[in-house]
């Protein structure tokens, strides 16, 4: 089969290898539709973020090797032993992140919290080939009403999910979000889903703006034209958010707004409010803990994403509660057009994309 390999950071190529064999636990698929995340697309050009020494490590070790590769749709071709969830034929999405099945908080039923356990497309081959393995407690079944490229969103759209549910909404509350690229429009819908009052969004691309008000944001304010944190705690009687997402950090060079996004989301939320951080900043950031101390707000990350979250995901998007395609802006086709997803996805401001690029890998 072919399934591309790397070489190196910036180094990867299509190679023929041997298809993988079915394990108990695991099914064989293959992929339909499949996206490289933002992390992943960094990672491949060698930029610092999440995991840059881990992968690091397996290049200079192990390469050439599969990596990348968790956000996809695929169809089910091989069941291994005892596999009851889902059958030859099915299409199926995955969580990421699974739990290591063995450690003191796997036993204790919050595998949510383990981080032991193999991230799919970092230390399990992903969906960057024609055929993969993968294990059985990562998938969940992809109704029809669903199409493979939305599908191929699920995963990361359970991260949202996990990000809404950290932030506790109670009914009515005020939120503003920070960047409305994919996971920023995620939470958008998913919060309006979930009782959040008035919803207010910052971007500074006049597209992404115009999508985050198609899909729901009372105020889409672009950054680019007013100052946010006044416009949010105007919008909000003079206090601020009572949450407030922040999904925009990250690196500058890939049009990311570095870490001054945090110091706004800060600034943007009300004395006890909560910020949530959905974003990766790949270096450490200088924060004025005394200004958070206070006005008592509480800084909060997501929890992994659980099967739960996915179950619920798959829901939310077949019943139209939350909308991807107006967000899928790049789809590509076949398995040697992966190389050029990875280049848009890294540079997502470039190329006007939201949704990371897609590659139709098998129709
Ligand atoms: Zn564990």
């Amino acid at each position: 089969m072919k399934a591309w390999r790397f070489y190196g950071f910036g180094d990867m190529r299509l190679d023929d290898i041997p298809a993988p064999v079915c394990r108990p636990g695991h099914v064989v698929v293959e992929p339909l539709c499949v996206q490289p995340s933002v992390t992943e697309a960094q990672l491949a050009f060698g930029i610092r973020t999440l995991a840059y020494d881990s992968i690091s490590k397996r290049l200079e070790t192990e390469a050439p090797v599969s990596l990348f590769g968790h956000e996809f749709s695929a169809r089910v071709i091989e069941v291994g032993e005892g596999v009851t969830r889902v059958r030859a034929g099915d299409r199926v999405a995955a969580r990421a992140k699974l739990p290591c099945g063995a450690c003191p908080l796997c036993d204790t039923a919050r595998g949510h919290l383990c981080r032991k356990g193999p991230i799919i497309g970092f230390q399990l081959p992903g969906c960057f080939a024609e055929v993969a393995l993968l294990p059985e407690v990562a998938l969940v079944k992809v109704p029809e009403v669903i199409s493979d490229n939305e599908a191929a969103c699920l995963q990361s759209l359970s991260d949202s999910v996990a990000a809404v549910e950290t932030a506790d909404i109670q009914m009515g509350d005020a939120m503003a979000i920070f960047g409305q690229g994919s996971m920023g429009l995620e939470c958008l819908q998913i919060a309006r889903s979930s009782g959040a009052g008035l919803l207010i969004t910052v971007d500074v691309r006049d597209e992404a703006c115009a999508v985050s008000e198609q899909l729901g944001a009372d105020h889409a304010l672009n950054a680019s034209r007013c100052d946010p944190v006044a416009a949010i705690r105007e919008l909000t009687g003079g206090n601020g958010a009572d949450i407030v997402f922040e999904c925009a950090g990250g690196s500058p060079k890939q049009g990311l707004a570095g870490h001054q996004t945090l110091t706004q989301a800060i600034d943007a939320a009300r004395s006890g409010g909560k910020v949530v951080g959905v974003s990766w900043f790949g270096q450490p950031i200088l924060l004025d803990i005394d200004a958070l101390r206070e006005r008592s707000l509480r800084y909060l990350f997501p929890d992994i994403s659980t099967l739960a979250h996915l179950e619920h995901t798959v829901r939310l998007v077949a019943s139209g509660r939350v909308r991807l395609k107006p967000t899928i802006t790049h789809v590509l086709q076949g398995i040697d057009a992966v190389p050029q997803a990875f280049e848009i996805t890294a540079n997502k401001g470039k190329y006007k994309a939201i949704n990371p690029a897609q590659v139709v890998i098998c129709q």
